[in-house]
């Protein structure tokens, strides 16, 4: 099958993640994923693939043994892993109904009778796949490229493998995984113990030549402001209003450090949700760092600020928990630990793609796979537009995610033969 025709198929098939079922504890959310996984199992096994393992979570597991001669240097060769997931993102939930559009430059029209363009002027970055077929949707769904192109590309370098027998590569270990869309909760369940892989690459960014090892360092902070109600006859002296402590709390961030005045490797504090009343009110914030020490600093910050104005509005008036949510996947590369960024240059530039690094402002399932112990850096996948009606994905950019796929296995192989 070819890789594109593998990716449309993938697309037939709705994924939505439901975040009601989700909340409440079920996995997968939608039965779509399983349906998906049900899917891409039968084709693994197709393809020869071994320890084929569908859990009731949805998350499908595989392997492609070693074809390599037995010998010492070969016993070294670590074992290399893939990760996408299966869910799309419950911004929209209609079913996909994609289309292959030969793109000359200009705008797109996704559909006629909704009048839905895809237009150049918005997004600038379709001049580079002039001359290239682009898979877009008819504008009343997401495209589901995110995460459903990763799956192609992987099973579609698998599928390179088996077709190629010269191409000498070790065991490489293949994981789909539900619910990425609603923080990360099937690699949050995964046992990346059992899996047994030496470091892996999740595919799950954007445009052709992406590349991310560096996330957030990220946790949250709930704090309760405790003030005492009274009745306004007989408020003067007696009345602490919670609003205004949180209010003053507020105040004293520093002001610029927020999502809005931020970006590249700035770090923030975000005040997120706030619910009360003049007795009680809670504080919700996010807190964001890339460097460790940052983001310890910006913890120890609220603790302190929490702390003081404990003193200052009595005791019981302010309490905090801060929580640590998932941790800069550079934290787990770092030194002997980083030739999985040195494999990933070596196979974006045999290919001739330009790797383009950067940091993100988020976090994605190889950060909670690397703070497993299981280190994943994250490839582009080709498309643009995530989460959005626009979404779509050159066939050459898709094309060249699969063959990054296979570089990698290659290089892993021959750094170790
Ligand atoms: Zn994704």
């Amino acid at each position: 099958m070819n890789i594109v025709d593998r990716f449309l198929q993938y697309t037939r098939i709705n994924t939505t993640t439901s975040r009601e079922k989700g909340a409440a504890g079920i996995m997968p959310s939608s039965d779509g994923q399983m349906v998906l996984a049900q899917l891409i199992a039968k084709e693994l096994e197709a393809l020869g693939m071994e320890d084929i393992v569908l859990r009731d979570t949805a998350i499908l597991t595989a392997t492609l043994p070693s074809n390599m001669p037995v010998s010492a240097q070969s016993a070294s060769i670590p074992t290399v892993s893939f990760f996408a997931h299966l869910d799309t993102s419950a911004e929209q939930s209609n079913d996909t109904k994609a289309q292959i559009v030969p793109y000359n430059g200009g705008d797109i029209c996704l559909n006629a009778e909704l009048d839905i363009i895809l237009k150049h002027a918005e997004f600038p970055e379709l001049a580079q796949y002039v001359g290239d077929d682009i898979i877009v949707t008819d504008g009343t769904s997401l495209l589901g490229a995110d995460d459903k192109a990763a799956i192609a590309a992987i099973m579609h370098a698998l599928q390179t493998l088996k077709a190629n027998p010269d191409i000498l590569h070790g065991d490489v270990k293949v994981a789909f995984v539900p619910d990425e869309e609603q923080g990360l909760r099937g690699a949050k369940a995964f046992d990346v113990e059992s899996f047994g892989a030496d470091f892996g690459y999740t595919l799950d960014c954007c445009g052709i030549g992406e590349f991310v090892y560096e996330n957030w360092n990220a946790g949250d902070a709930v704090i309760t402001f405790t003030g005492q109600s009274a009745h306004p006859m007989s408020a003067k002296g007696k009345l602490k209003n919670s609003l205004l402590m949180a209010h003053q709390f507020i105040s004293m961030l520093p002001a610029g450090e927020a999502p809005q005045y931020t970006e590249g490797r700035e770090g923030y504090y975000w005040v997120k949700e706030m619910t009360g009343n003049s007795a009680k009110t809670v504080l919700k914030m996010d807190i964001r760092d890339f460097t460790k020490q940052g983001y310890q600093n910006r913890m120890a910050f609220l603790q302190n600020l929490s702390d003081s104005c404990a003193g200052l509005w009595g005791e019981g008036t302010v309490s905090i928990h801060l929580a640590d949510r998932y941790e800069n996947v550079a934290n787990s590369l770092e030194g002997d630990a980083s030739f999985p960024i040195e494999i990933a240059k070596e196979a974006y530039a045999r290919n001739d793609i330009q790797m383009n690094a950067i940091p993100m402002r988020g976090g994605y399932d190889g950060a909670v796979l690397s703070q497993k112990g299981l280190p994943c850096p994250n490839i582009f996948t080709g498309a643009h537009n995530f989460h959005s009606i626009y979404e779509y994905l050159p066939v050459k950019s898709l094309q060249a995610a699969s063959a990054v796929v296979v570089e990698v296995i290659k290089i892993t192989a021959e750094r170790h033969s």
